[in-house]
């Protein structure tokens, strides 16, 4: 290896000839397409990924009046027409998409980039499918128990030995509707989807989770808590998944409470992370199960965990998605005890 010439660890004065070398290799080797228009509109150059996107070759266009070469391509015409650098998709050949933004120098010449987005426009419409089909294949038919469970009450008198049996098919098919929950999340994530990437304020999806699960925890006289520190700043991610992190670990602070009991959801932060603990005072987790309450389908061997109806998916996927937001979810307890689960991620800023 190479040691480091300590005369030279101050770089020296860059020349108009380096600057320039530089530029031409991040022109040559960028995978984004780069046009440059002359004040007349004409292609002064043109990078091989945007003549490969645009399905010309370099040394044929150049040289050229863009208006003339693209005449076929509509929304790249449009593009050019609005150097105001607002994003504008262009169609490309062969069914490719690109995000192209134009905009115009003091020169008066006009810097064209194109990124194609061909690919992650097929995965959005991928994400879409799956949960359209999760949706249909594994909630409609329980939604359809359910209903046509109440209706059969609707068409005749029933004997009590039915009554009783119409009650189970109801109960039964709640739960398995909550049980689906955590499998379509499960699924979505194993599918590798990709995130959403927009600003998320914690404590507004705090404060919606809190208010979904109130008549549960009402129904068992239990009262949250929230302390939210304010202002917070933001992170970037996907809401609908930092959404279920929230819900999940609030369900089971909910679900494995003693009744009466408060739970405590609290959000801090700092510049460079969001901190959110969920504390209950209920069943809590033996010592030798706490490493393994993350793990995919693992529930407790506690009589009381029994009790209630869950496939042990829940912090699984909490936990999958916080990773997947750069942070981390753990939890301490004590047997009998309570638990505190707490995550961390960071905010826009660090990001
Ligand atoms: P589920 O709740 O469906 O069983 P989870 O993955 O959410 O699945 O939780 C896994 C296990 O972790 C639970 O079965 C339970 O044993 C334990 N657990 C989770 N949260 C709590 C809690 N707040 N208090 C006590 N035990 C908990």
């Amino acid at each position: 290896m190479m040691k480091p010439n300590p005369e030279s660890a101050s770089s020296p004065e860059l020349s108009a000839q380096d600057i320039q070398n530089r530029y031409e290799f991040v022109f040559k080797t960028t995978g984004d397409g780069v046009l440059v228009l002359d004040t007349e509109g004409v292609i002064e150059r043109i990078n091989p990924a945007a003549a490969a996107m645009l399905g010309v070759t370099v040394d044929n266009v150049r040289g050229q009046p863009a208006r003339v070469v693209f005449k076929a391509n509509f929304s790249l015409m449009t593009l050019l027409d609005r150097p105001d650098e607002q994003a504008v998709d262009v169609r490309l050949p062969r069914k490719r998409f690109a995000v192209g933004v134009a905009s115009r120098m003091a020169d008066h010449s006009q810097i064209v980039v194109l990124q194609d987005v061909t690919e992650k426009r097929d995965l959005d419409s991928r994400r879409d499918a799956l949960s359209h089909t999760i949706a249909h294949d594994l909630r409609n038919p329980l939604s359809a128990i359910s209903g046509f469970a109440e209706l059969v009450v609707k068409f005749g008198e029933i004997n009590p030995q039915q009554e009783k049996f119409l009650t189970r098919i109801r109960q039964t098919a709640a739960k398995m509707h909550d049980m689906a929950k955590p499998l379509v999340d499960l699924a979505w994530i194993e599918a590798g989807m990709p995130l959403a990437h927009r600003p998320i304020q914690m404590s507004d999806i705090i404060q919606s989770v809190v208010g979904e699960l109130s008549a549960l925890a009402q129904s068992r006289k239990i009262t949250i808590v929230i302390s939210l520190q304010r202002p917070m700043p933001l992170m970037m991610g996907d809401p609908e998944r930092m959404r279920v992190v929230v819900y999940n670990l609030l369900h089971n602070a909910v679900s494995y409470s003693h009744p009466e009991q408060p739970i405590m959801i609290h959000a801090w932060s700092d510049e460079q992370e969001i901190y959110c603990s969920v504390t209950d005072r209920g069943i809590g987790i033996a010592d030798d199960e706490l490493d393994q309450i993350f793990d995919r389908m693992y529930r407790s061997k506690d009589d009381r965990v029994r009790e209630i109806a869950g496939g042990g998916l829940g912090l699984t996927v909490a936990k999958t998605i916080i990773e997947r937001h750069g942070g981390d979810l753990w939890a301490t307890s004590r047997y009998d005890g309570g638990s505190t689960f707490t995550f961390v991620v960071p905010t826009a800023q660090k990001q």
